[in-house]
């Protein structure tokens, strides 16, 4: 298909100092969790955004110096020559596709603990970290500042001497020295390097000329900025020093890139913002600086696109977690193929994976992180080995993964569901406040199965062992979902509390089906929360607006407790507060009476009494394994009936993310008609040196 001509705008070359980007696609840095200690992973997966038709693909943050150690988390690192092969590979893979090669250097100043390195972190001004460790940054003097130049210095050479493009300087998300010097609040110095704004930019500026003289005049050297810390007058503005900065050094390098600050206003979920966030932050920069201007703000839309490069707001349009969940964007923009785009859905499952320290991985593109280790390409599935058909009972996210990819393999697929919409969960939890956006994991599925030809797709279909049999189709998936527990049975209470049914209790799949009708107006109603993650602050959120008095109790300190990792806590639990929903943490449940709850302390377990008219539990959930089961006592019959394997997808098989049960129907897909798993690792491991058995004798004779 031809390209849509209103996207040629997209298209055109850009310059950026010395070098020619292909196109307006710009893979900003993001980290992937496979940094330093994944280096073909890494490689691979920036290769593979490279392949997609970005013409930029940047590394994520590259740690310039021990005292700059973010250790558990696993960024790129240039400490030394020895770190210059792993981010050869980096820019080799990029090379390869024709994109240009881009690397963030960073020392992270007071946002490291140095917990492998153990050294002393590096500020300012004396201060406490902002890792929560018992750990204190100490103010740099002269020699450290002349040190510190020095290692930007050499880590520029050495990201030149990898083979990159693009040289970043980076000073954003409250992670960078040169950040913290920028900041009022970090730099109390009386130095020349301290109190005026021209004091406070004068490192900011010394590193720019250095790193400009260090990678000479074949490499671009872009500029990270955060310029709005949505702080207001405590922090950087768009408005304030945020315009200065950019003002003060216009034309210093030869790209802007231009975003909020810290990461998780910079990376805001769909809960919270809409494509284009940032745009009221950064509008003014072009109006600043001649060079060219790259933002971000989620965008999935080519027509949102083109909008932003026409109103001039700028001349890229970046994207980490859009080329995340489609690292072939531009490709089938390019190619007129924008109902193949997978839309990122705003979920931060991605961001997850960092915050973790391990591989991330993301609720629409199951192939992320996958590249090298399995060999998984985004958008290619071998064609199955196999003619024989699939029938795949579940339409949820689970179920339309396996069947999609089953039928890009060519197998004839045949998908059934209960319901009378597709998506399952999916689809349920979209209706909840602020999850509209997640549709899209559906949306995206049925669009590709409506045009395949090899795809049966049958609504109001709920099938029982007997249709299974008669079908006799050989190969059965069983992606029947799961169903909440009422029982009280999850993190804290290990087994079923028979108090819970004294008084009304609705489950969340109550809600989740009826809204807040189920819920009767009459008094509070109390979520007890121990999954922990978005659930129970959304059904809190459901039943504020809809006026119910709602009380959220939890186990945990913080509500929605592990949203820390996809960087929501503070604003779920601004939200909630905002709607003045009653919270009490740490507490678990340890008696009911008809309008009473009785909740225990969980250090103390003093117990003390709450009204409580209704009460949801949001603590675990079972899988829906009645067929599965069925079908395990009838074995035979099925082998008679010509079926020769039953599978367990998704929630069915262990209740979990949607990012599971997507990644659980690709892999099920993936492995059709292949030999049956072996004890072998199922993965690549050869970015771990092996040390056995050729160092062996080494080892034992220690
Ligand atoms: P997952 O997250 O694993 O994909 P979901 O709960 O989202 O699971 O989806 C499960 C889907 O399976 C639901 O849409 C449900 O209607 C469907 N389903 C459950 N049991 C049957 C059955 N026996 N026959 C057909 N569809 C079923
Ligand atoms: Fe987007 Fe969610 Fe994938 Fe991240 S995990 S890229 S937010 S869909």
């Amino acid at each position: 298909m031809a390209r849509d001509s209103r996207y040629d705008i997209l298209f055109e070359p850009v310059r950026i100092g010395p070098l020619t980007a292909r196109n307006r696609f710009y893979q900003v840095p993001h980290c992937s969790g496979m940094g330093y200690r994944y280096p073909n992973a890494e490689a691979d997966l920036r290769g593979m955004k490279a392949e997609g038709g970005w013409a930029v693909v940047s590394t994520q943050e590259a740690e310039i110096h021990p005292t700059s150690d973010l250790t558990p988390a696993n960024e790129a690192r240039l400490w030394d020559d020895g770190d210059i092969g792993a981010l050869a590979l980096v820019a080799e893979r990029v090379h390869a596709h024709g994109s240009l090669a881009a690397i963030q250097l960073v020392h992270n100043g007071l946002h490291v603990a140095n917990r492998y390195s153990r050294m002393i972190p590096l500020a300012p001004s004396h201060a406490v970290g902002d890792s929560h460790d018992p750990v204190q940054a100490r103010a740099m003097d002269k020699s450290d500042i002349a040190d510190m130049r020095r290692w930007y210095r050499n880590a520029a050479i050495r990201a030149k001497r990898a083979g990159f493009d693009i040289v970043y300087i980076y000073s954003g998300h409250d992670m960078s020295v040169l950040q913290h010097f920028l900041s009022k609040r970090h730099n109390h110095r009386t130095d020349e390097y301290g109190g005026s704004f021209e004091n406070r930019l004068r490192l900011f500026r010394e590193i720019l000329e250095d790193t400009r003289e260090a990678i000479g005049d074949t490499c671009a050297l872009a500029v990270r900025l955060a310029v709005d810390e949505l702080l207001g007058p405590a922090g950087i503005t768009s408005e304030g020093e945020g315009r200065d900065i950019i003002s003060a050094l216009a034309e210093l390098p030869d790209l802007w890139d231009v975003n909020l600050s810290d990461w998780s206003n910079d990376s805001q979920t769909s809960r919270f913002s809409e494509e284009g966030f940032q745009e009221p932050y950064i509008r003014f920069v072009k109006s600043v600086t001649t060079k060219p201007v790259v933002g971000v703000g989620r965008y999935t839309s080519p027509d949102s696109m083109v909008r932003v490069i026409r109103q001039g707001i700028m001349d890229f349009v970046g994207a980490a977690r859009p080329s995340i969940a489609d690292p072939f964007l531009p490709k089938k923009i390019e190619e007129g193929r924008i109902d193949d785009i997978r839309e990122c859905i705003g979920c931060n499952i991605c961001t997850s994976g960092d915050n973790l320290g391990v591989p991330m991985r993301c609720t629409q593109n199951p192939a992320i992180g996958e590249e090298w280790r399995k060999g998984w390409h985004p958008e290619k599935i071998a064609a199955a080995e196999t003619a024989d058909g699939a029938l795949v009972i579940g339409g949820g996210p689970a179920g339309l993964e396996a069947a999609r990819a089953l039928a890009q393999r060519g197998v004839d697929v045949t998908l059934a569901d209960a319901g009378h919409e597709w998506g399952g969960r999916v689809s349920r939890e979209s209706r909840l406040p602020g999850l509209a956006a997640w549709a899209r994991v559906r949306d995206w599925r049925i669009g590709q199965l409506n045009t395949a030809t090899n795809a049966e797709l049958y609504l109001h279909s709920r099938l029982n062992a007997d249709d299974v049999l008669q079908y006799g189709i050989p190969h059965v998936a069983l992606a029947t979902g799961s169903h909440w527990r009422c029982d009280g049975v999850g993190r804290t209470h290990r087994t079923p509390l028979e108090f819970l049914g004294e008084g009304p209790l609705v489950s969340p799949d109550a809600l989740l089906s009826l809204g807040a009708d189920a819920v009767s107006t009459n008094g509070p109603v109390v979520i007890f929360d121990d999954d922990c993650y978005y659930m129970g602050s959304v059904l809190a959120e459901l039943l504020a607006r809809a006026g119910r008095q709602v009380v959220f109790v939890t186990p945990q300190a913080q509500v929605a407790s592990w949203s820390v990792h996809t960087l929501e806590q503070g604003r779920i639990q601004a939200r909630l507060i905002e709607l003045d929903v009653r919270i009490i943490p740490s507490a678990s449940l340890a008696g009911r009476t008809r309008d009473t709850l009785q909740i225990a302390c969980v250090y103390s377990g003093r117990t003390r009494s709450i009204e409580c008219a209704t009460l949801v539990p949001v603590t675990a959930r079972l899988p829906d394994e009645a067929l599965w089961l069925e079908l395990k006592a009838r074995a035979n019959e099925c082998a008679d009936a010509g079926i020769r394997s039953v599978t367990r997808l998704g929630d069915c098989l262990a209740p979990g993310l949607i990012a599971a049960a997507t990644y659980s129907g690709h892999d099920y897909a993936r492995g059709y008609g292949a030999a049956p798993a072996t004890d072998d690792v199922p993965f690549l491991r050869g970015d771990i040196a092996a040390l056995w058995p050729s160092s062996g004798s080494e080892i034992l004779s220690r």
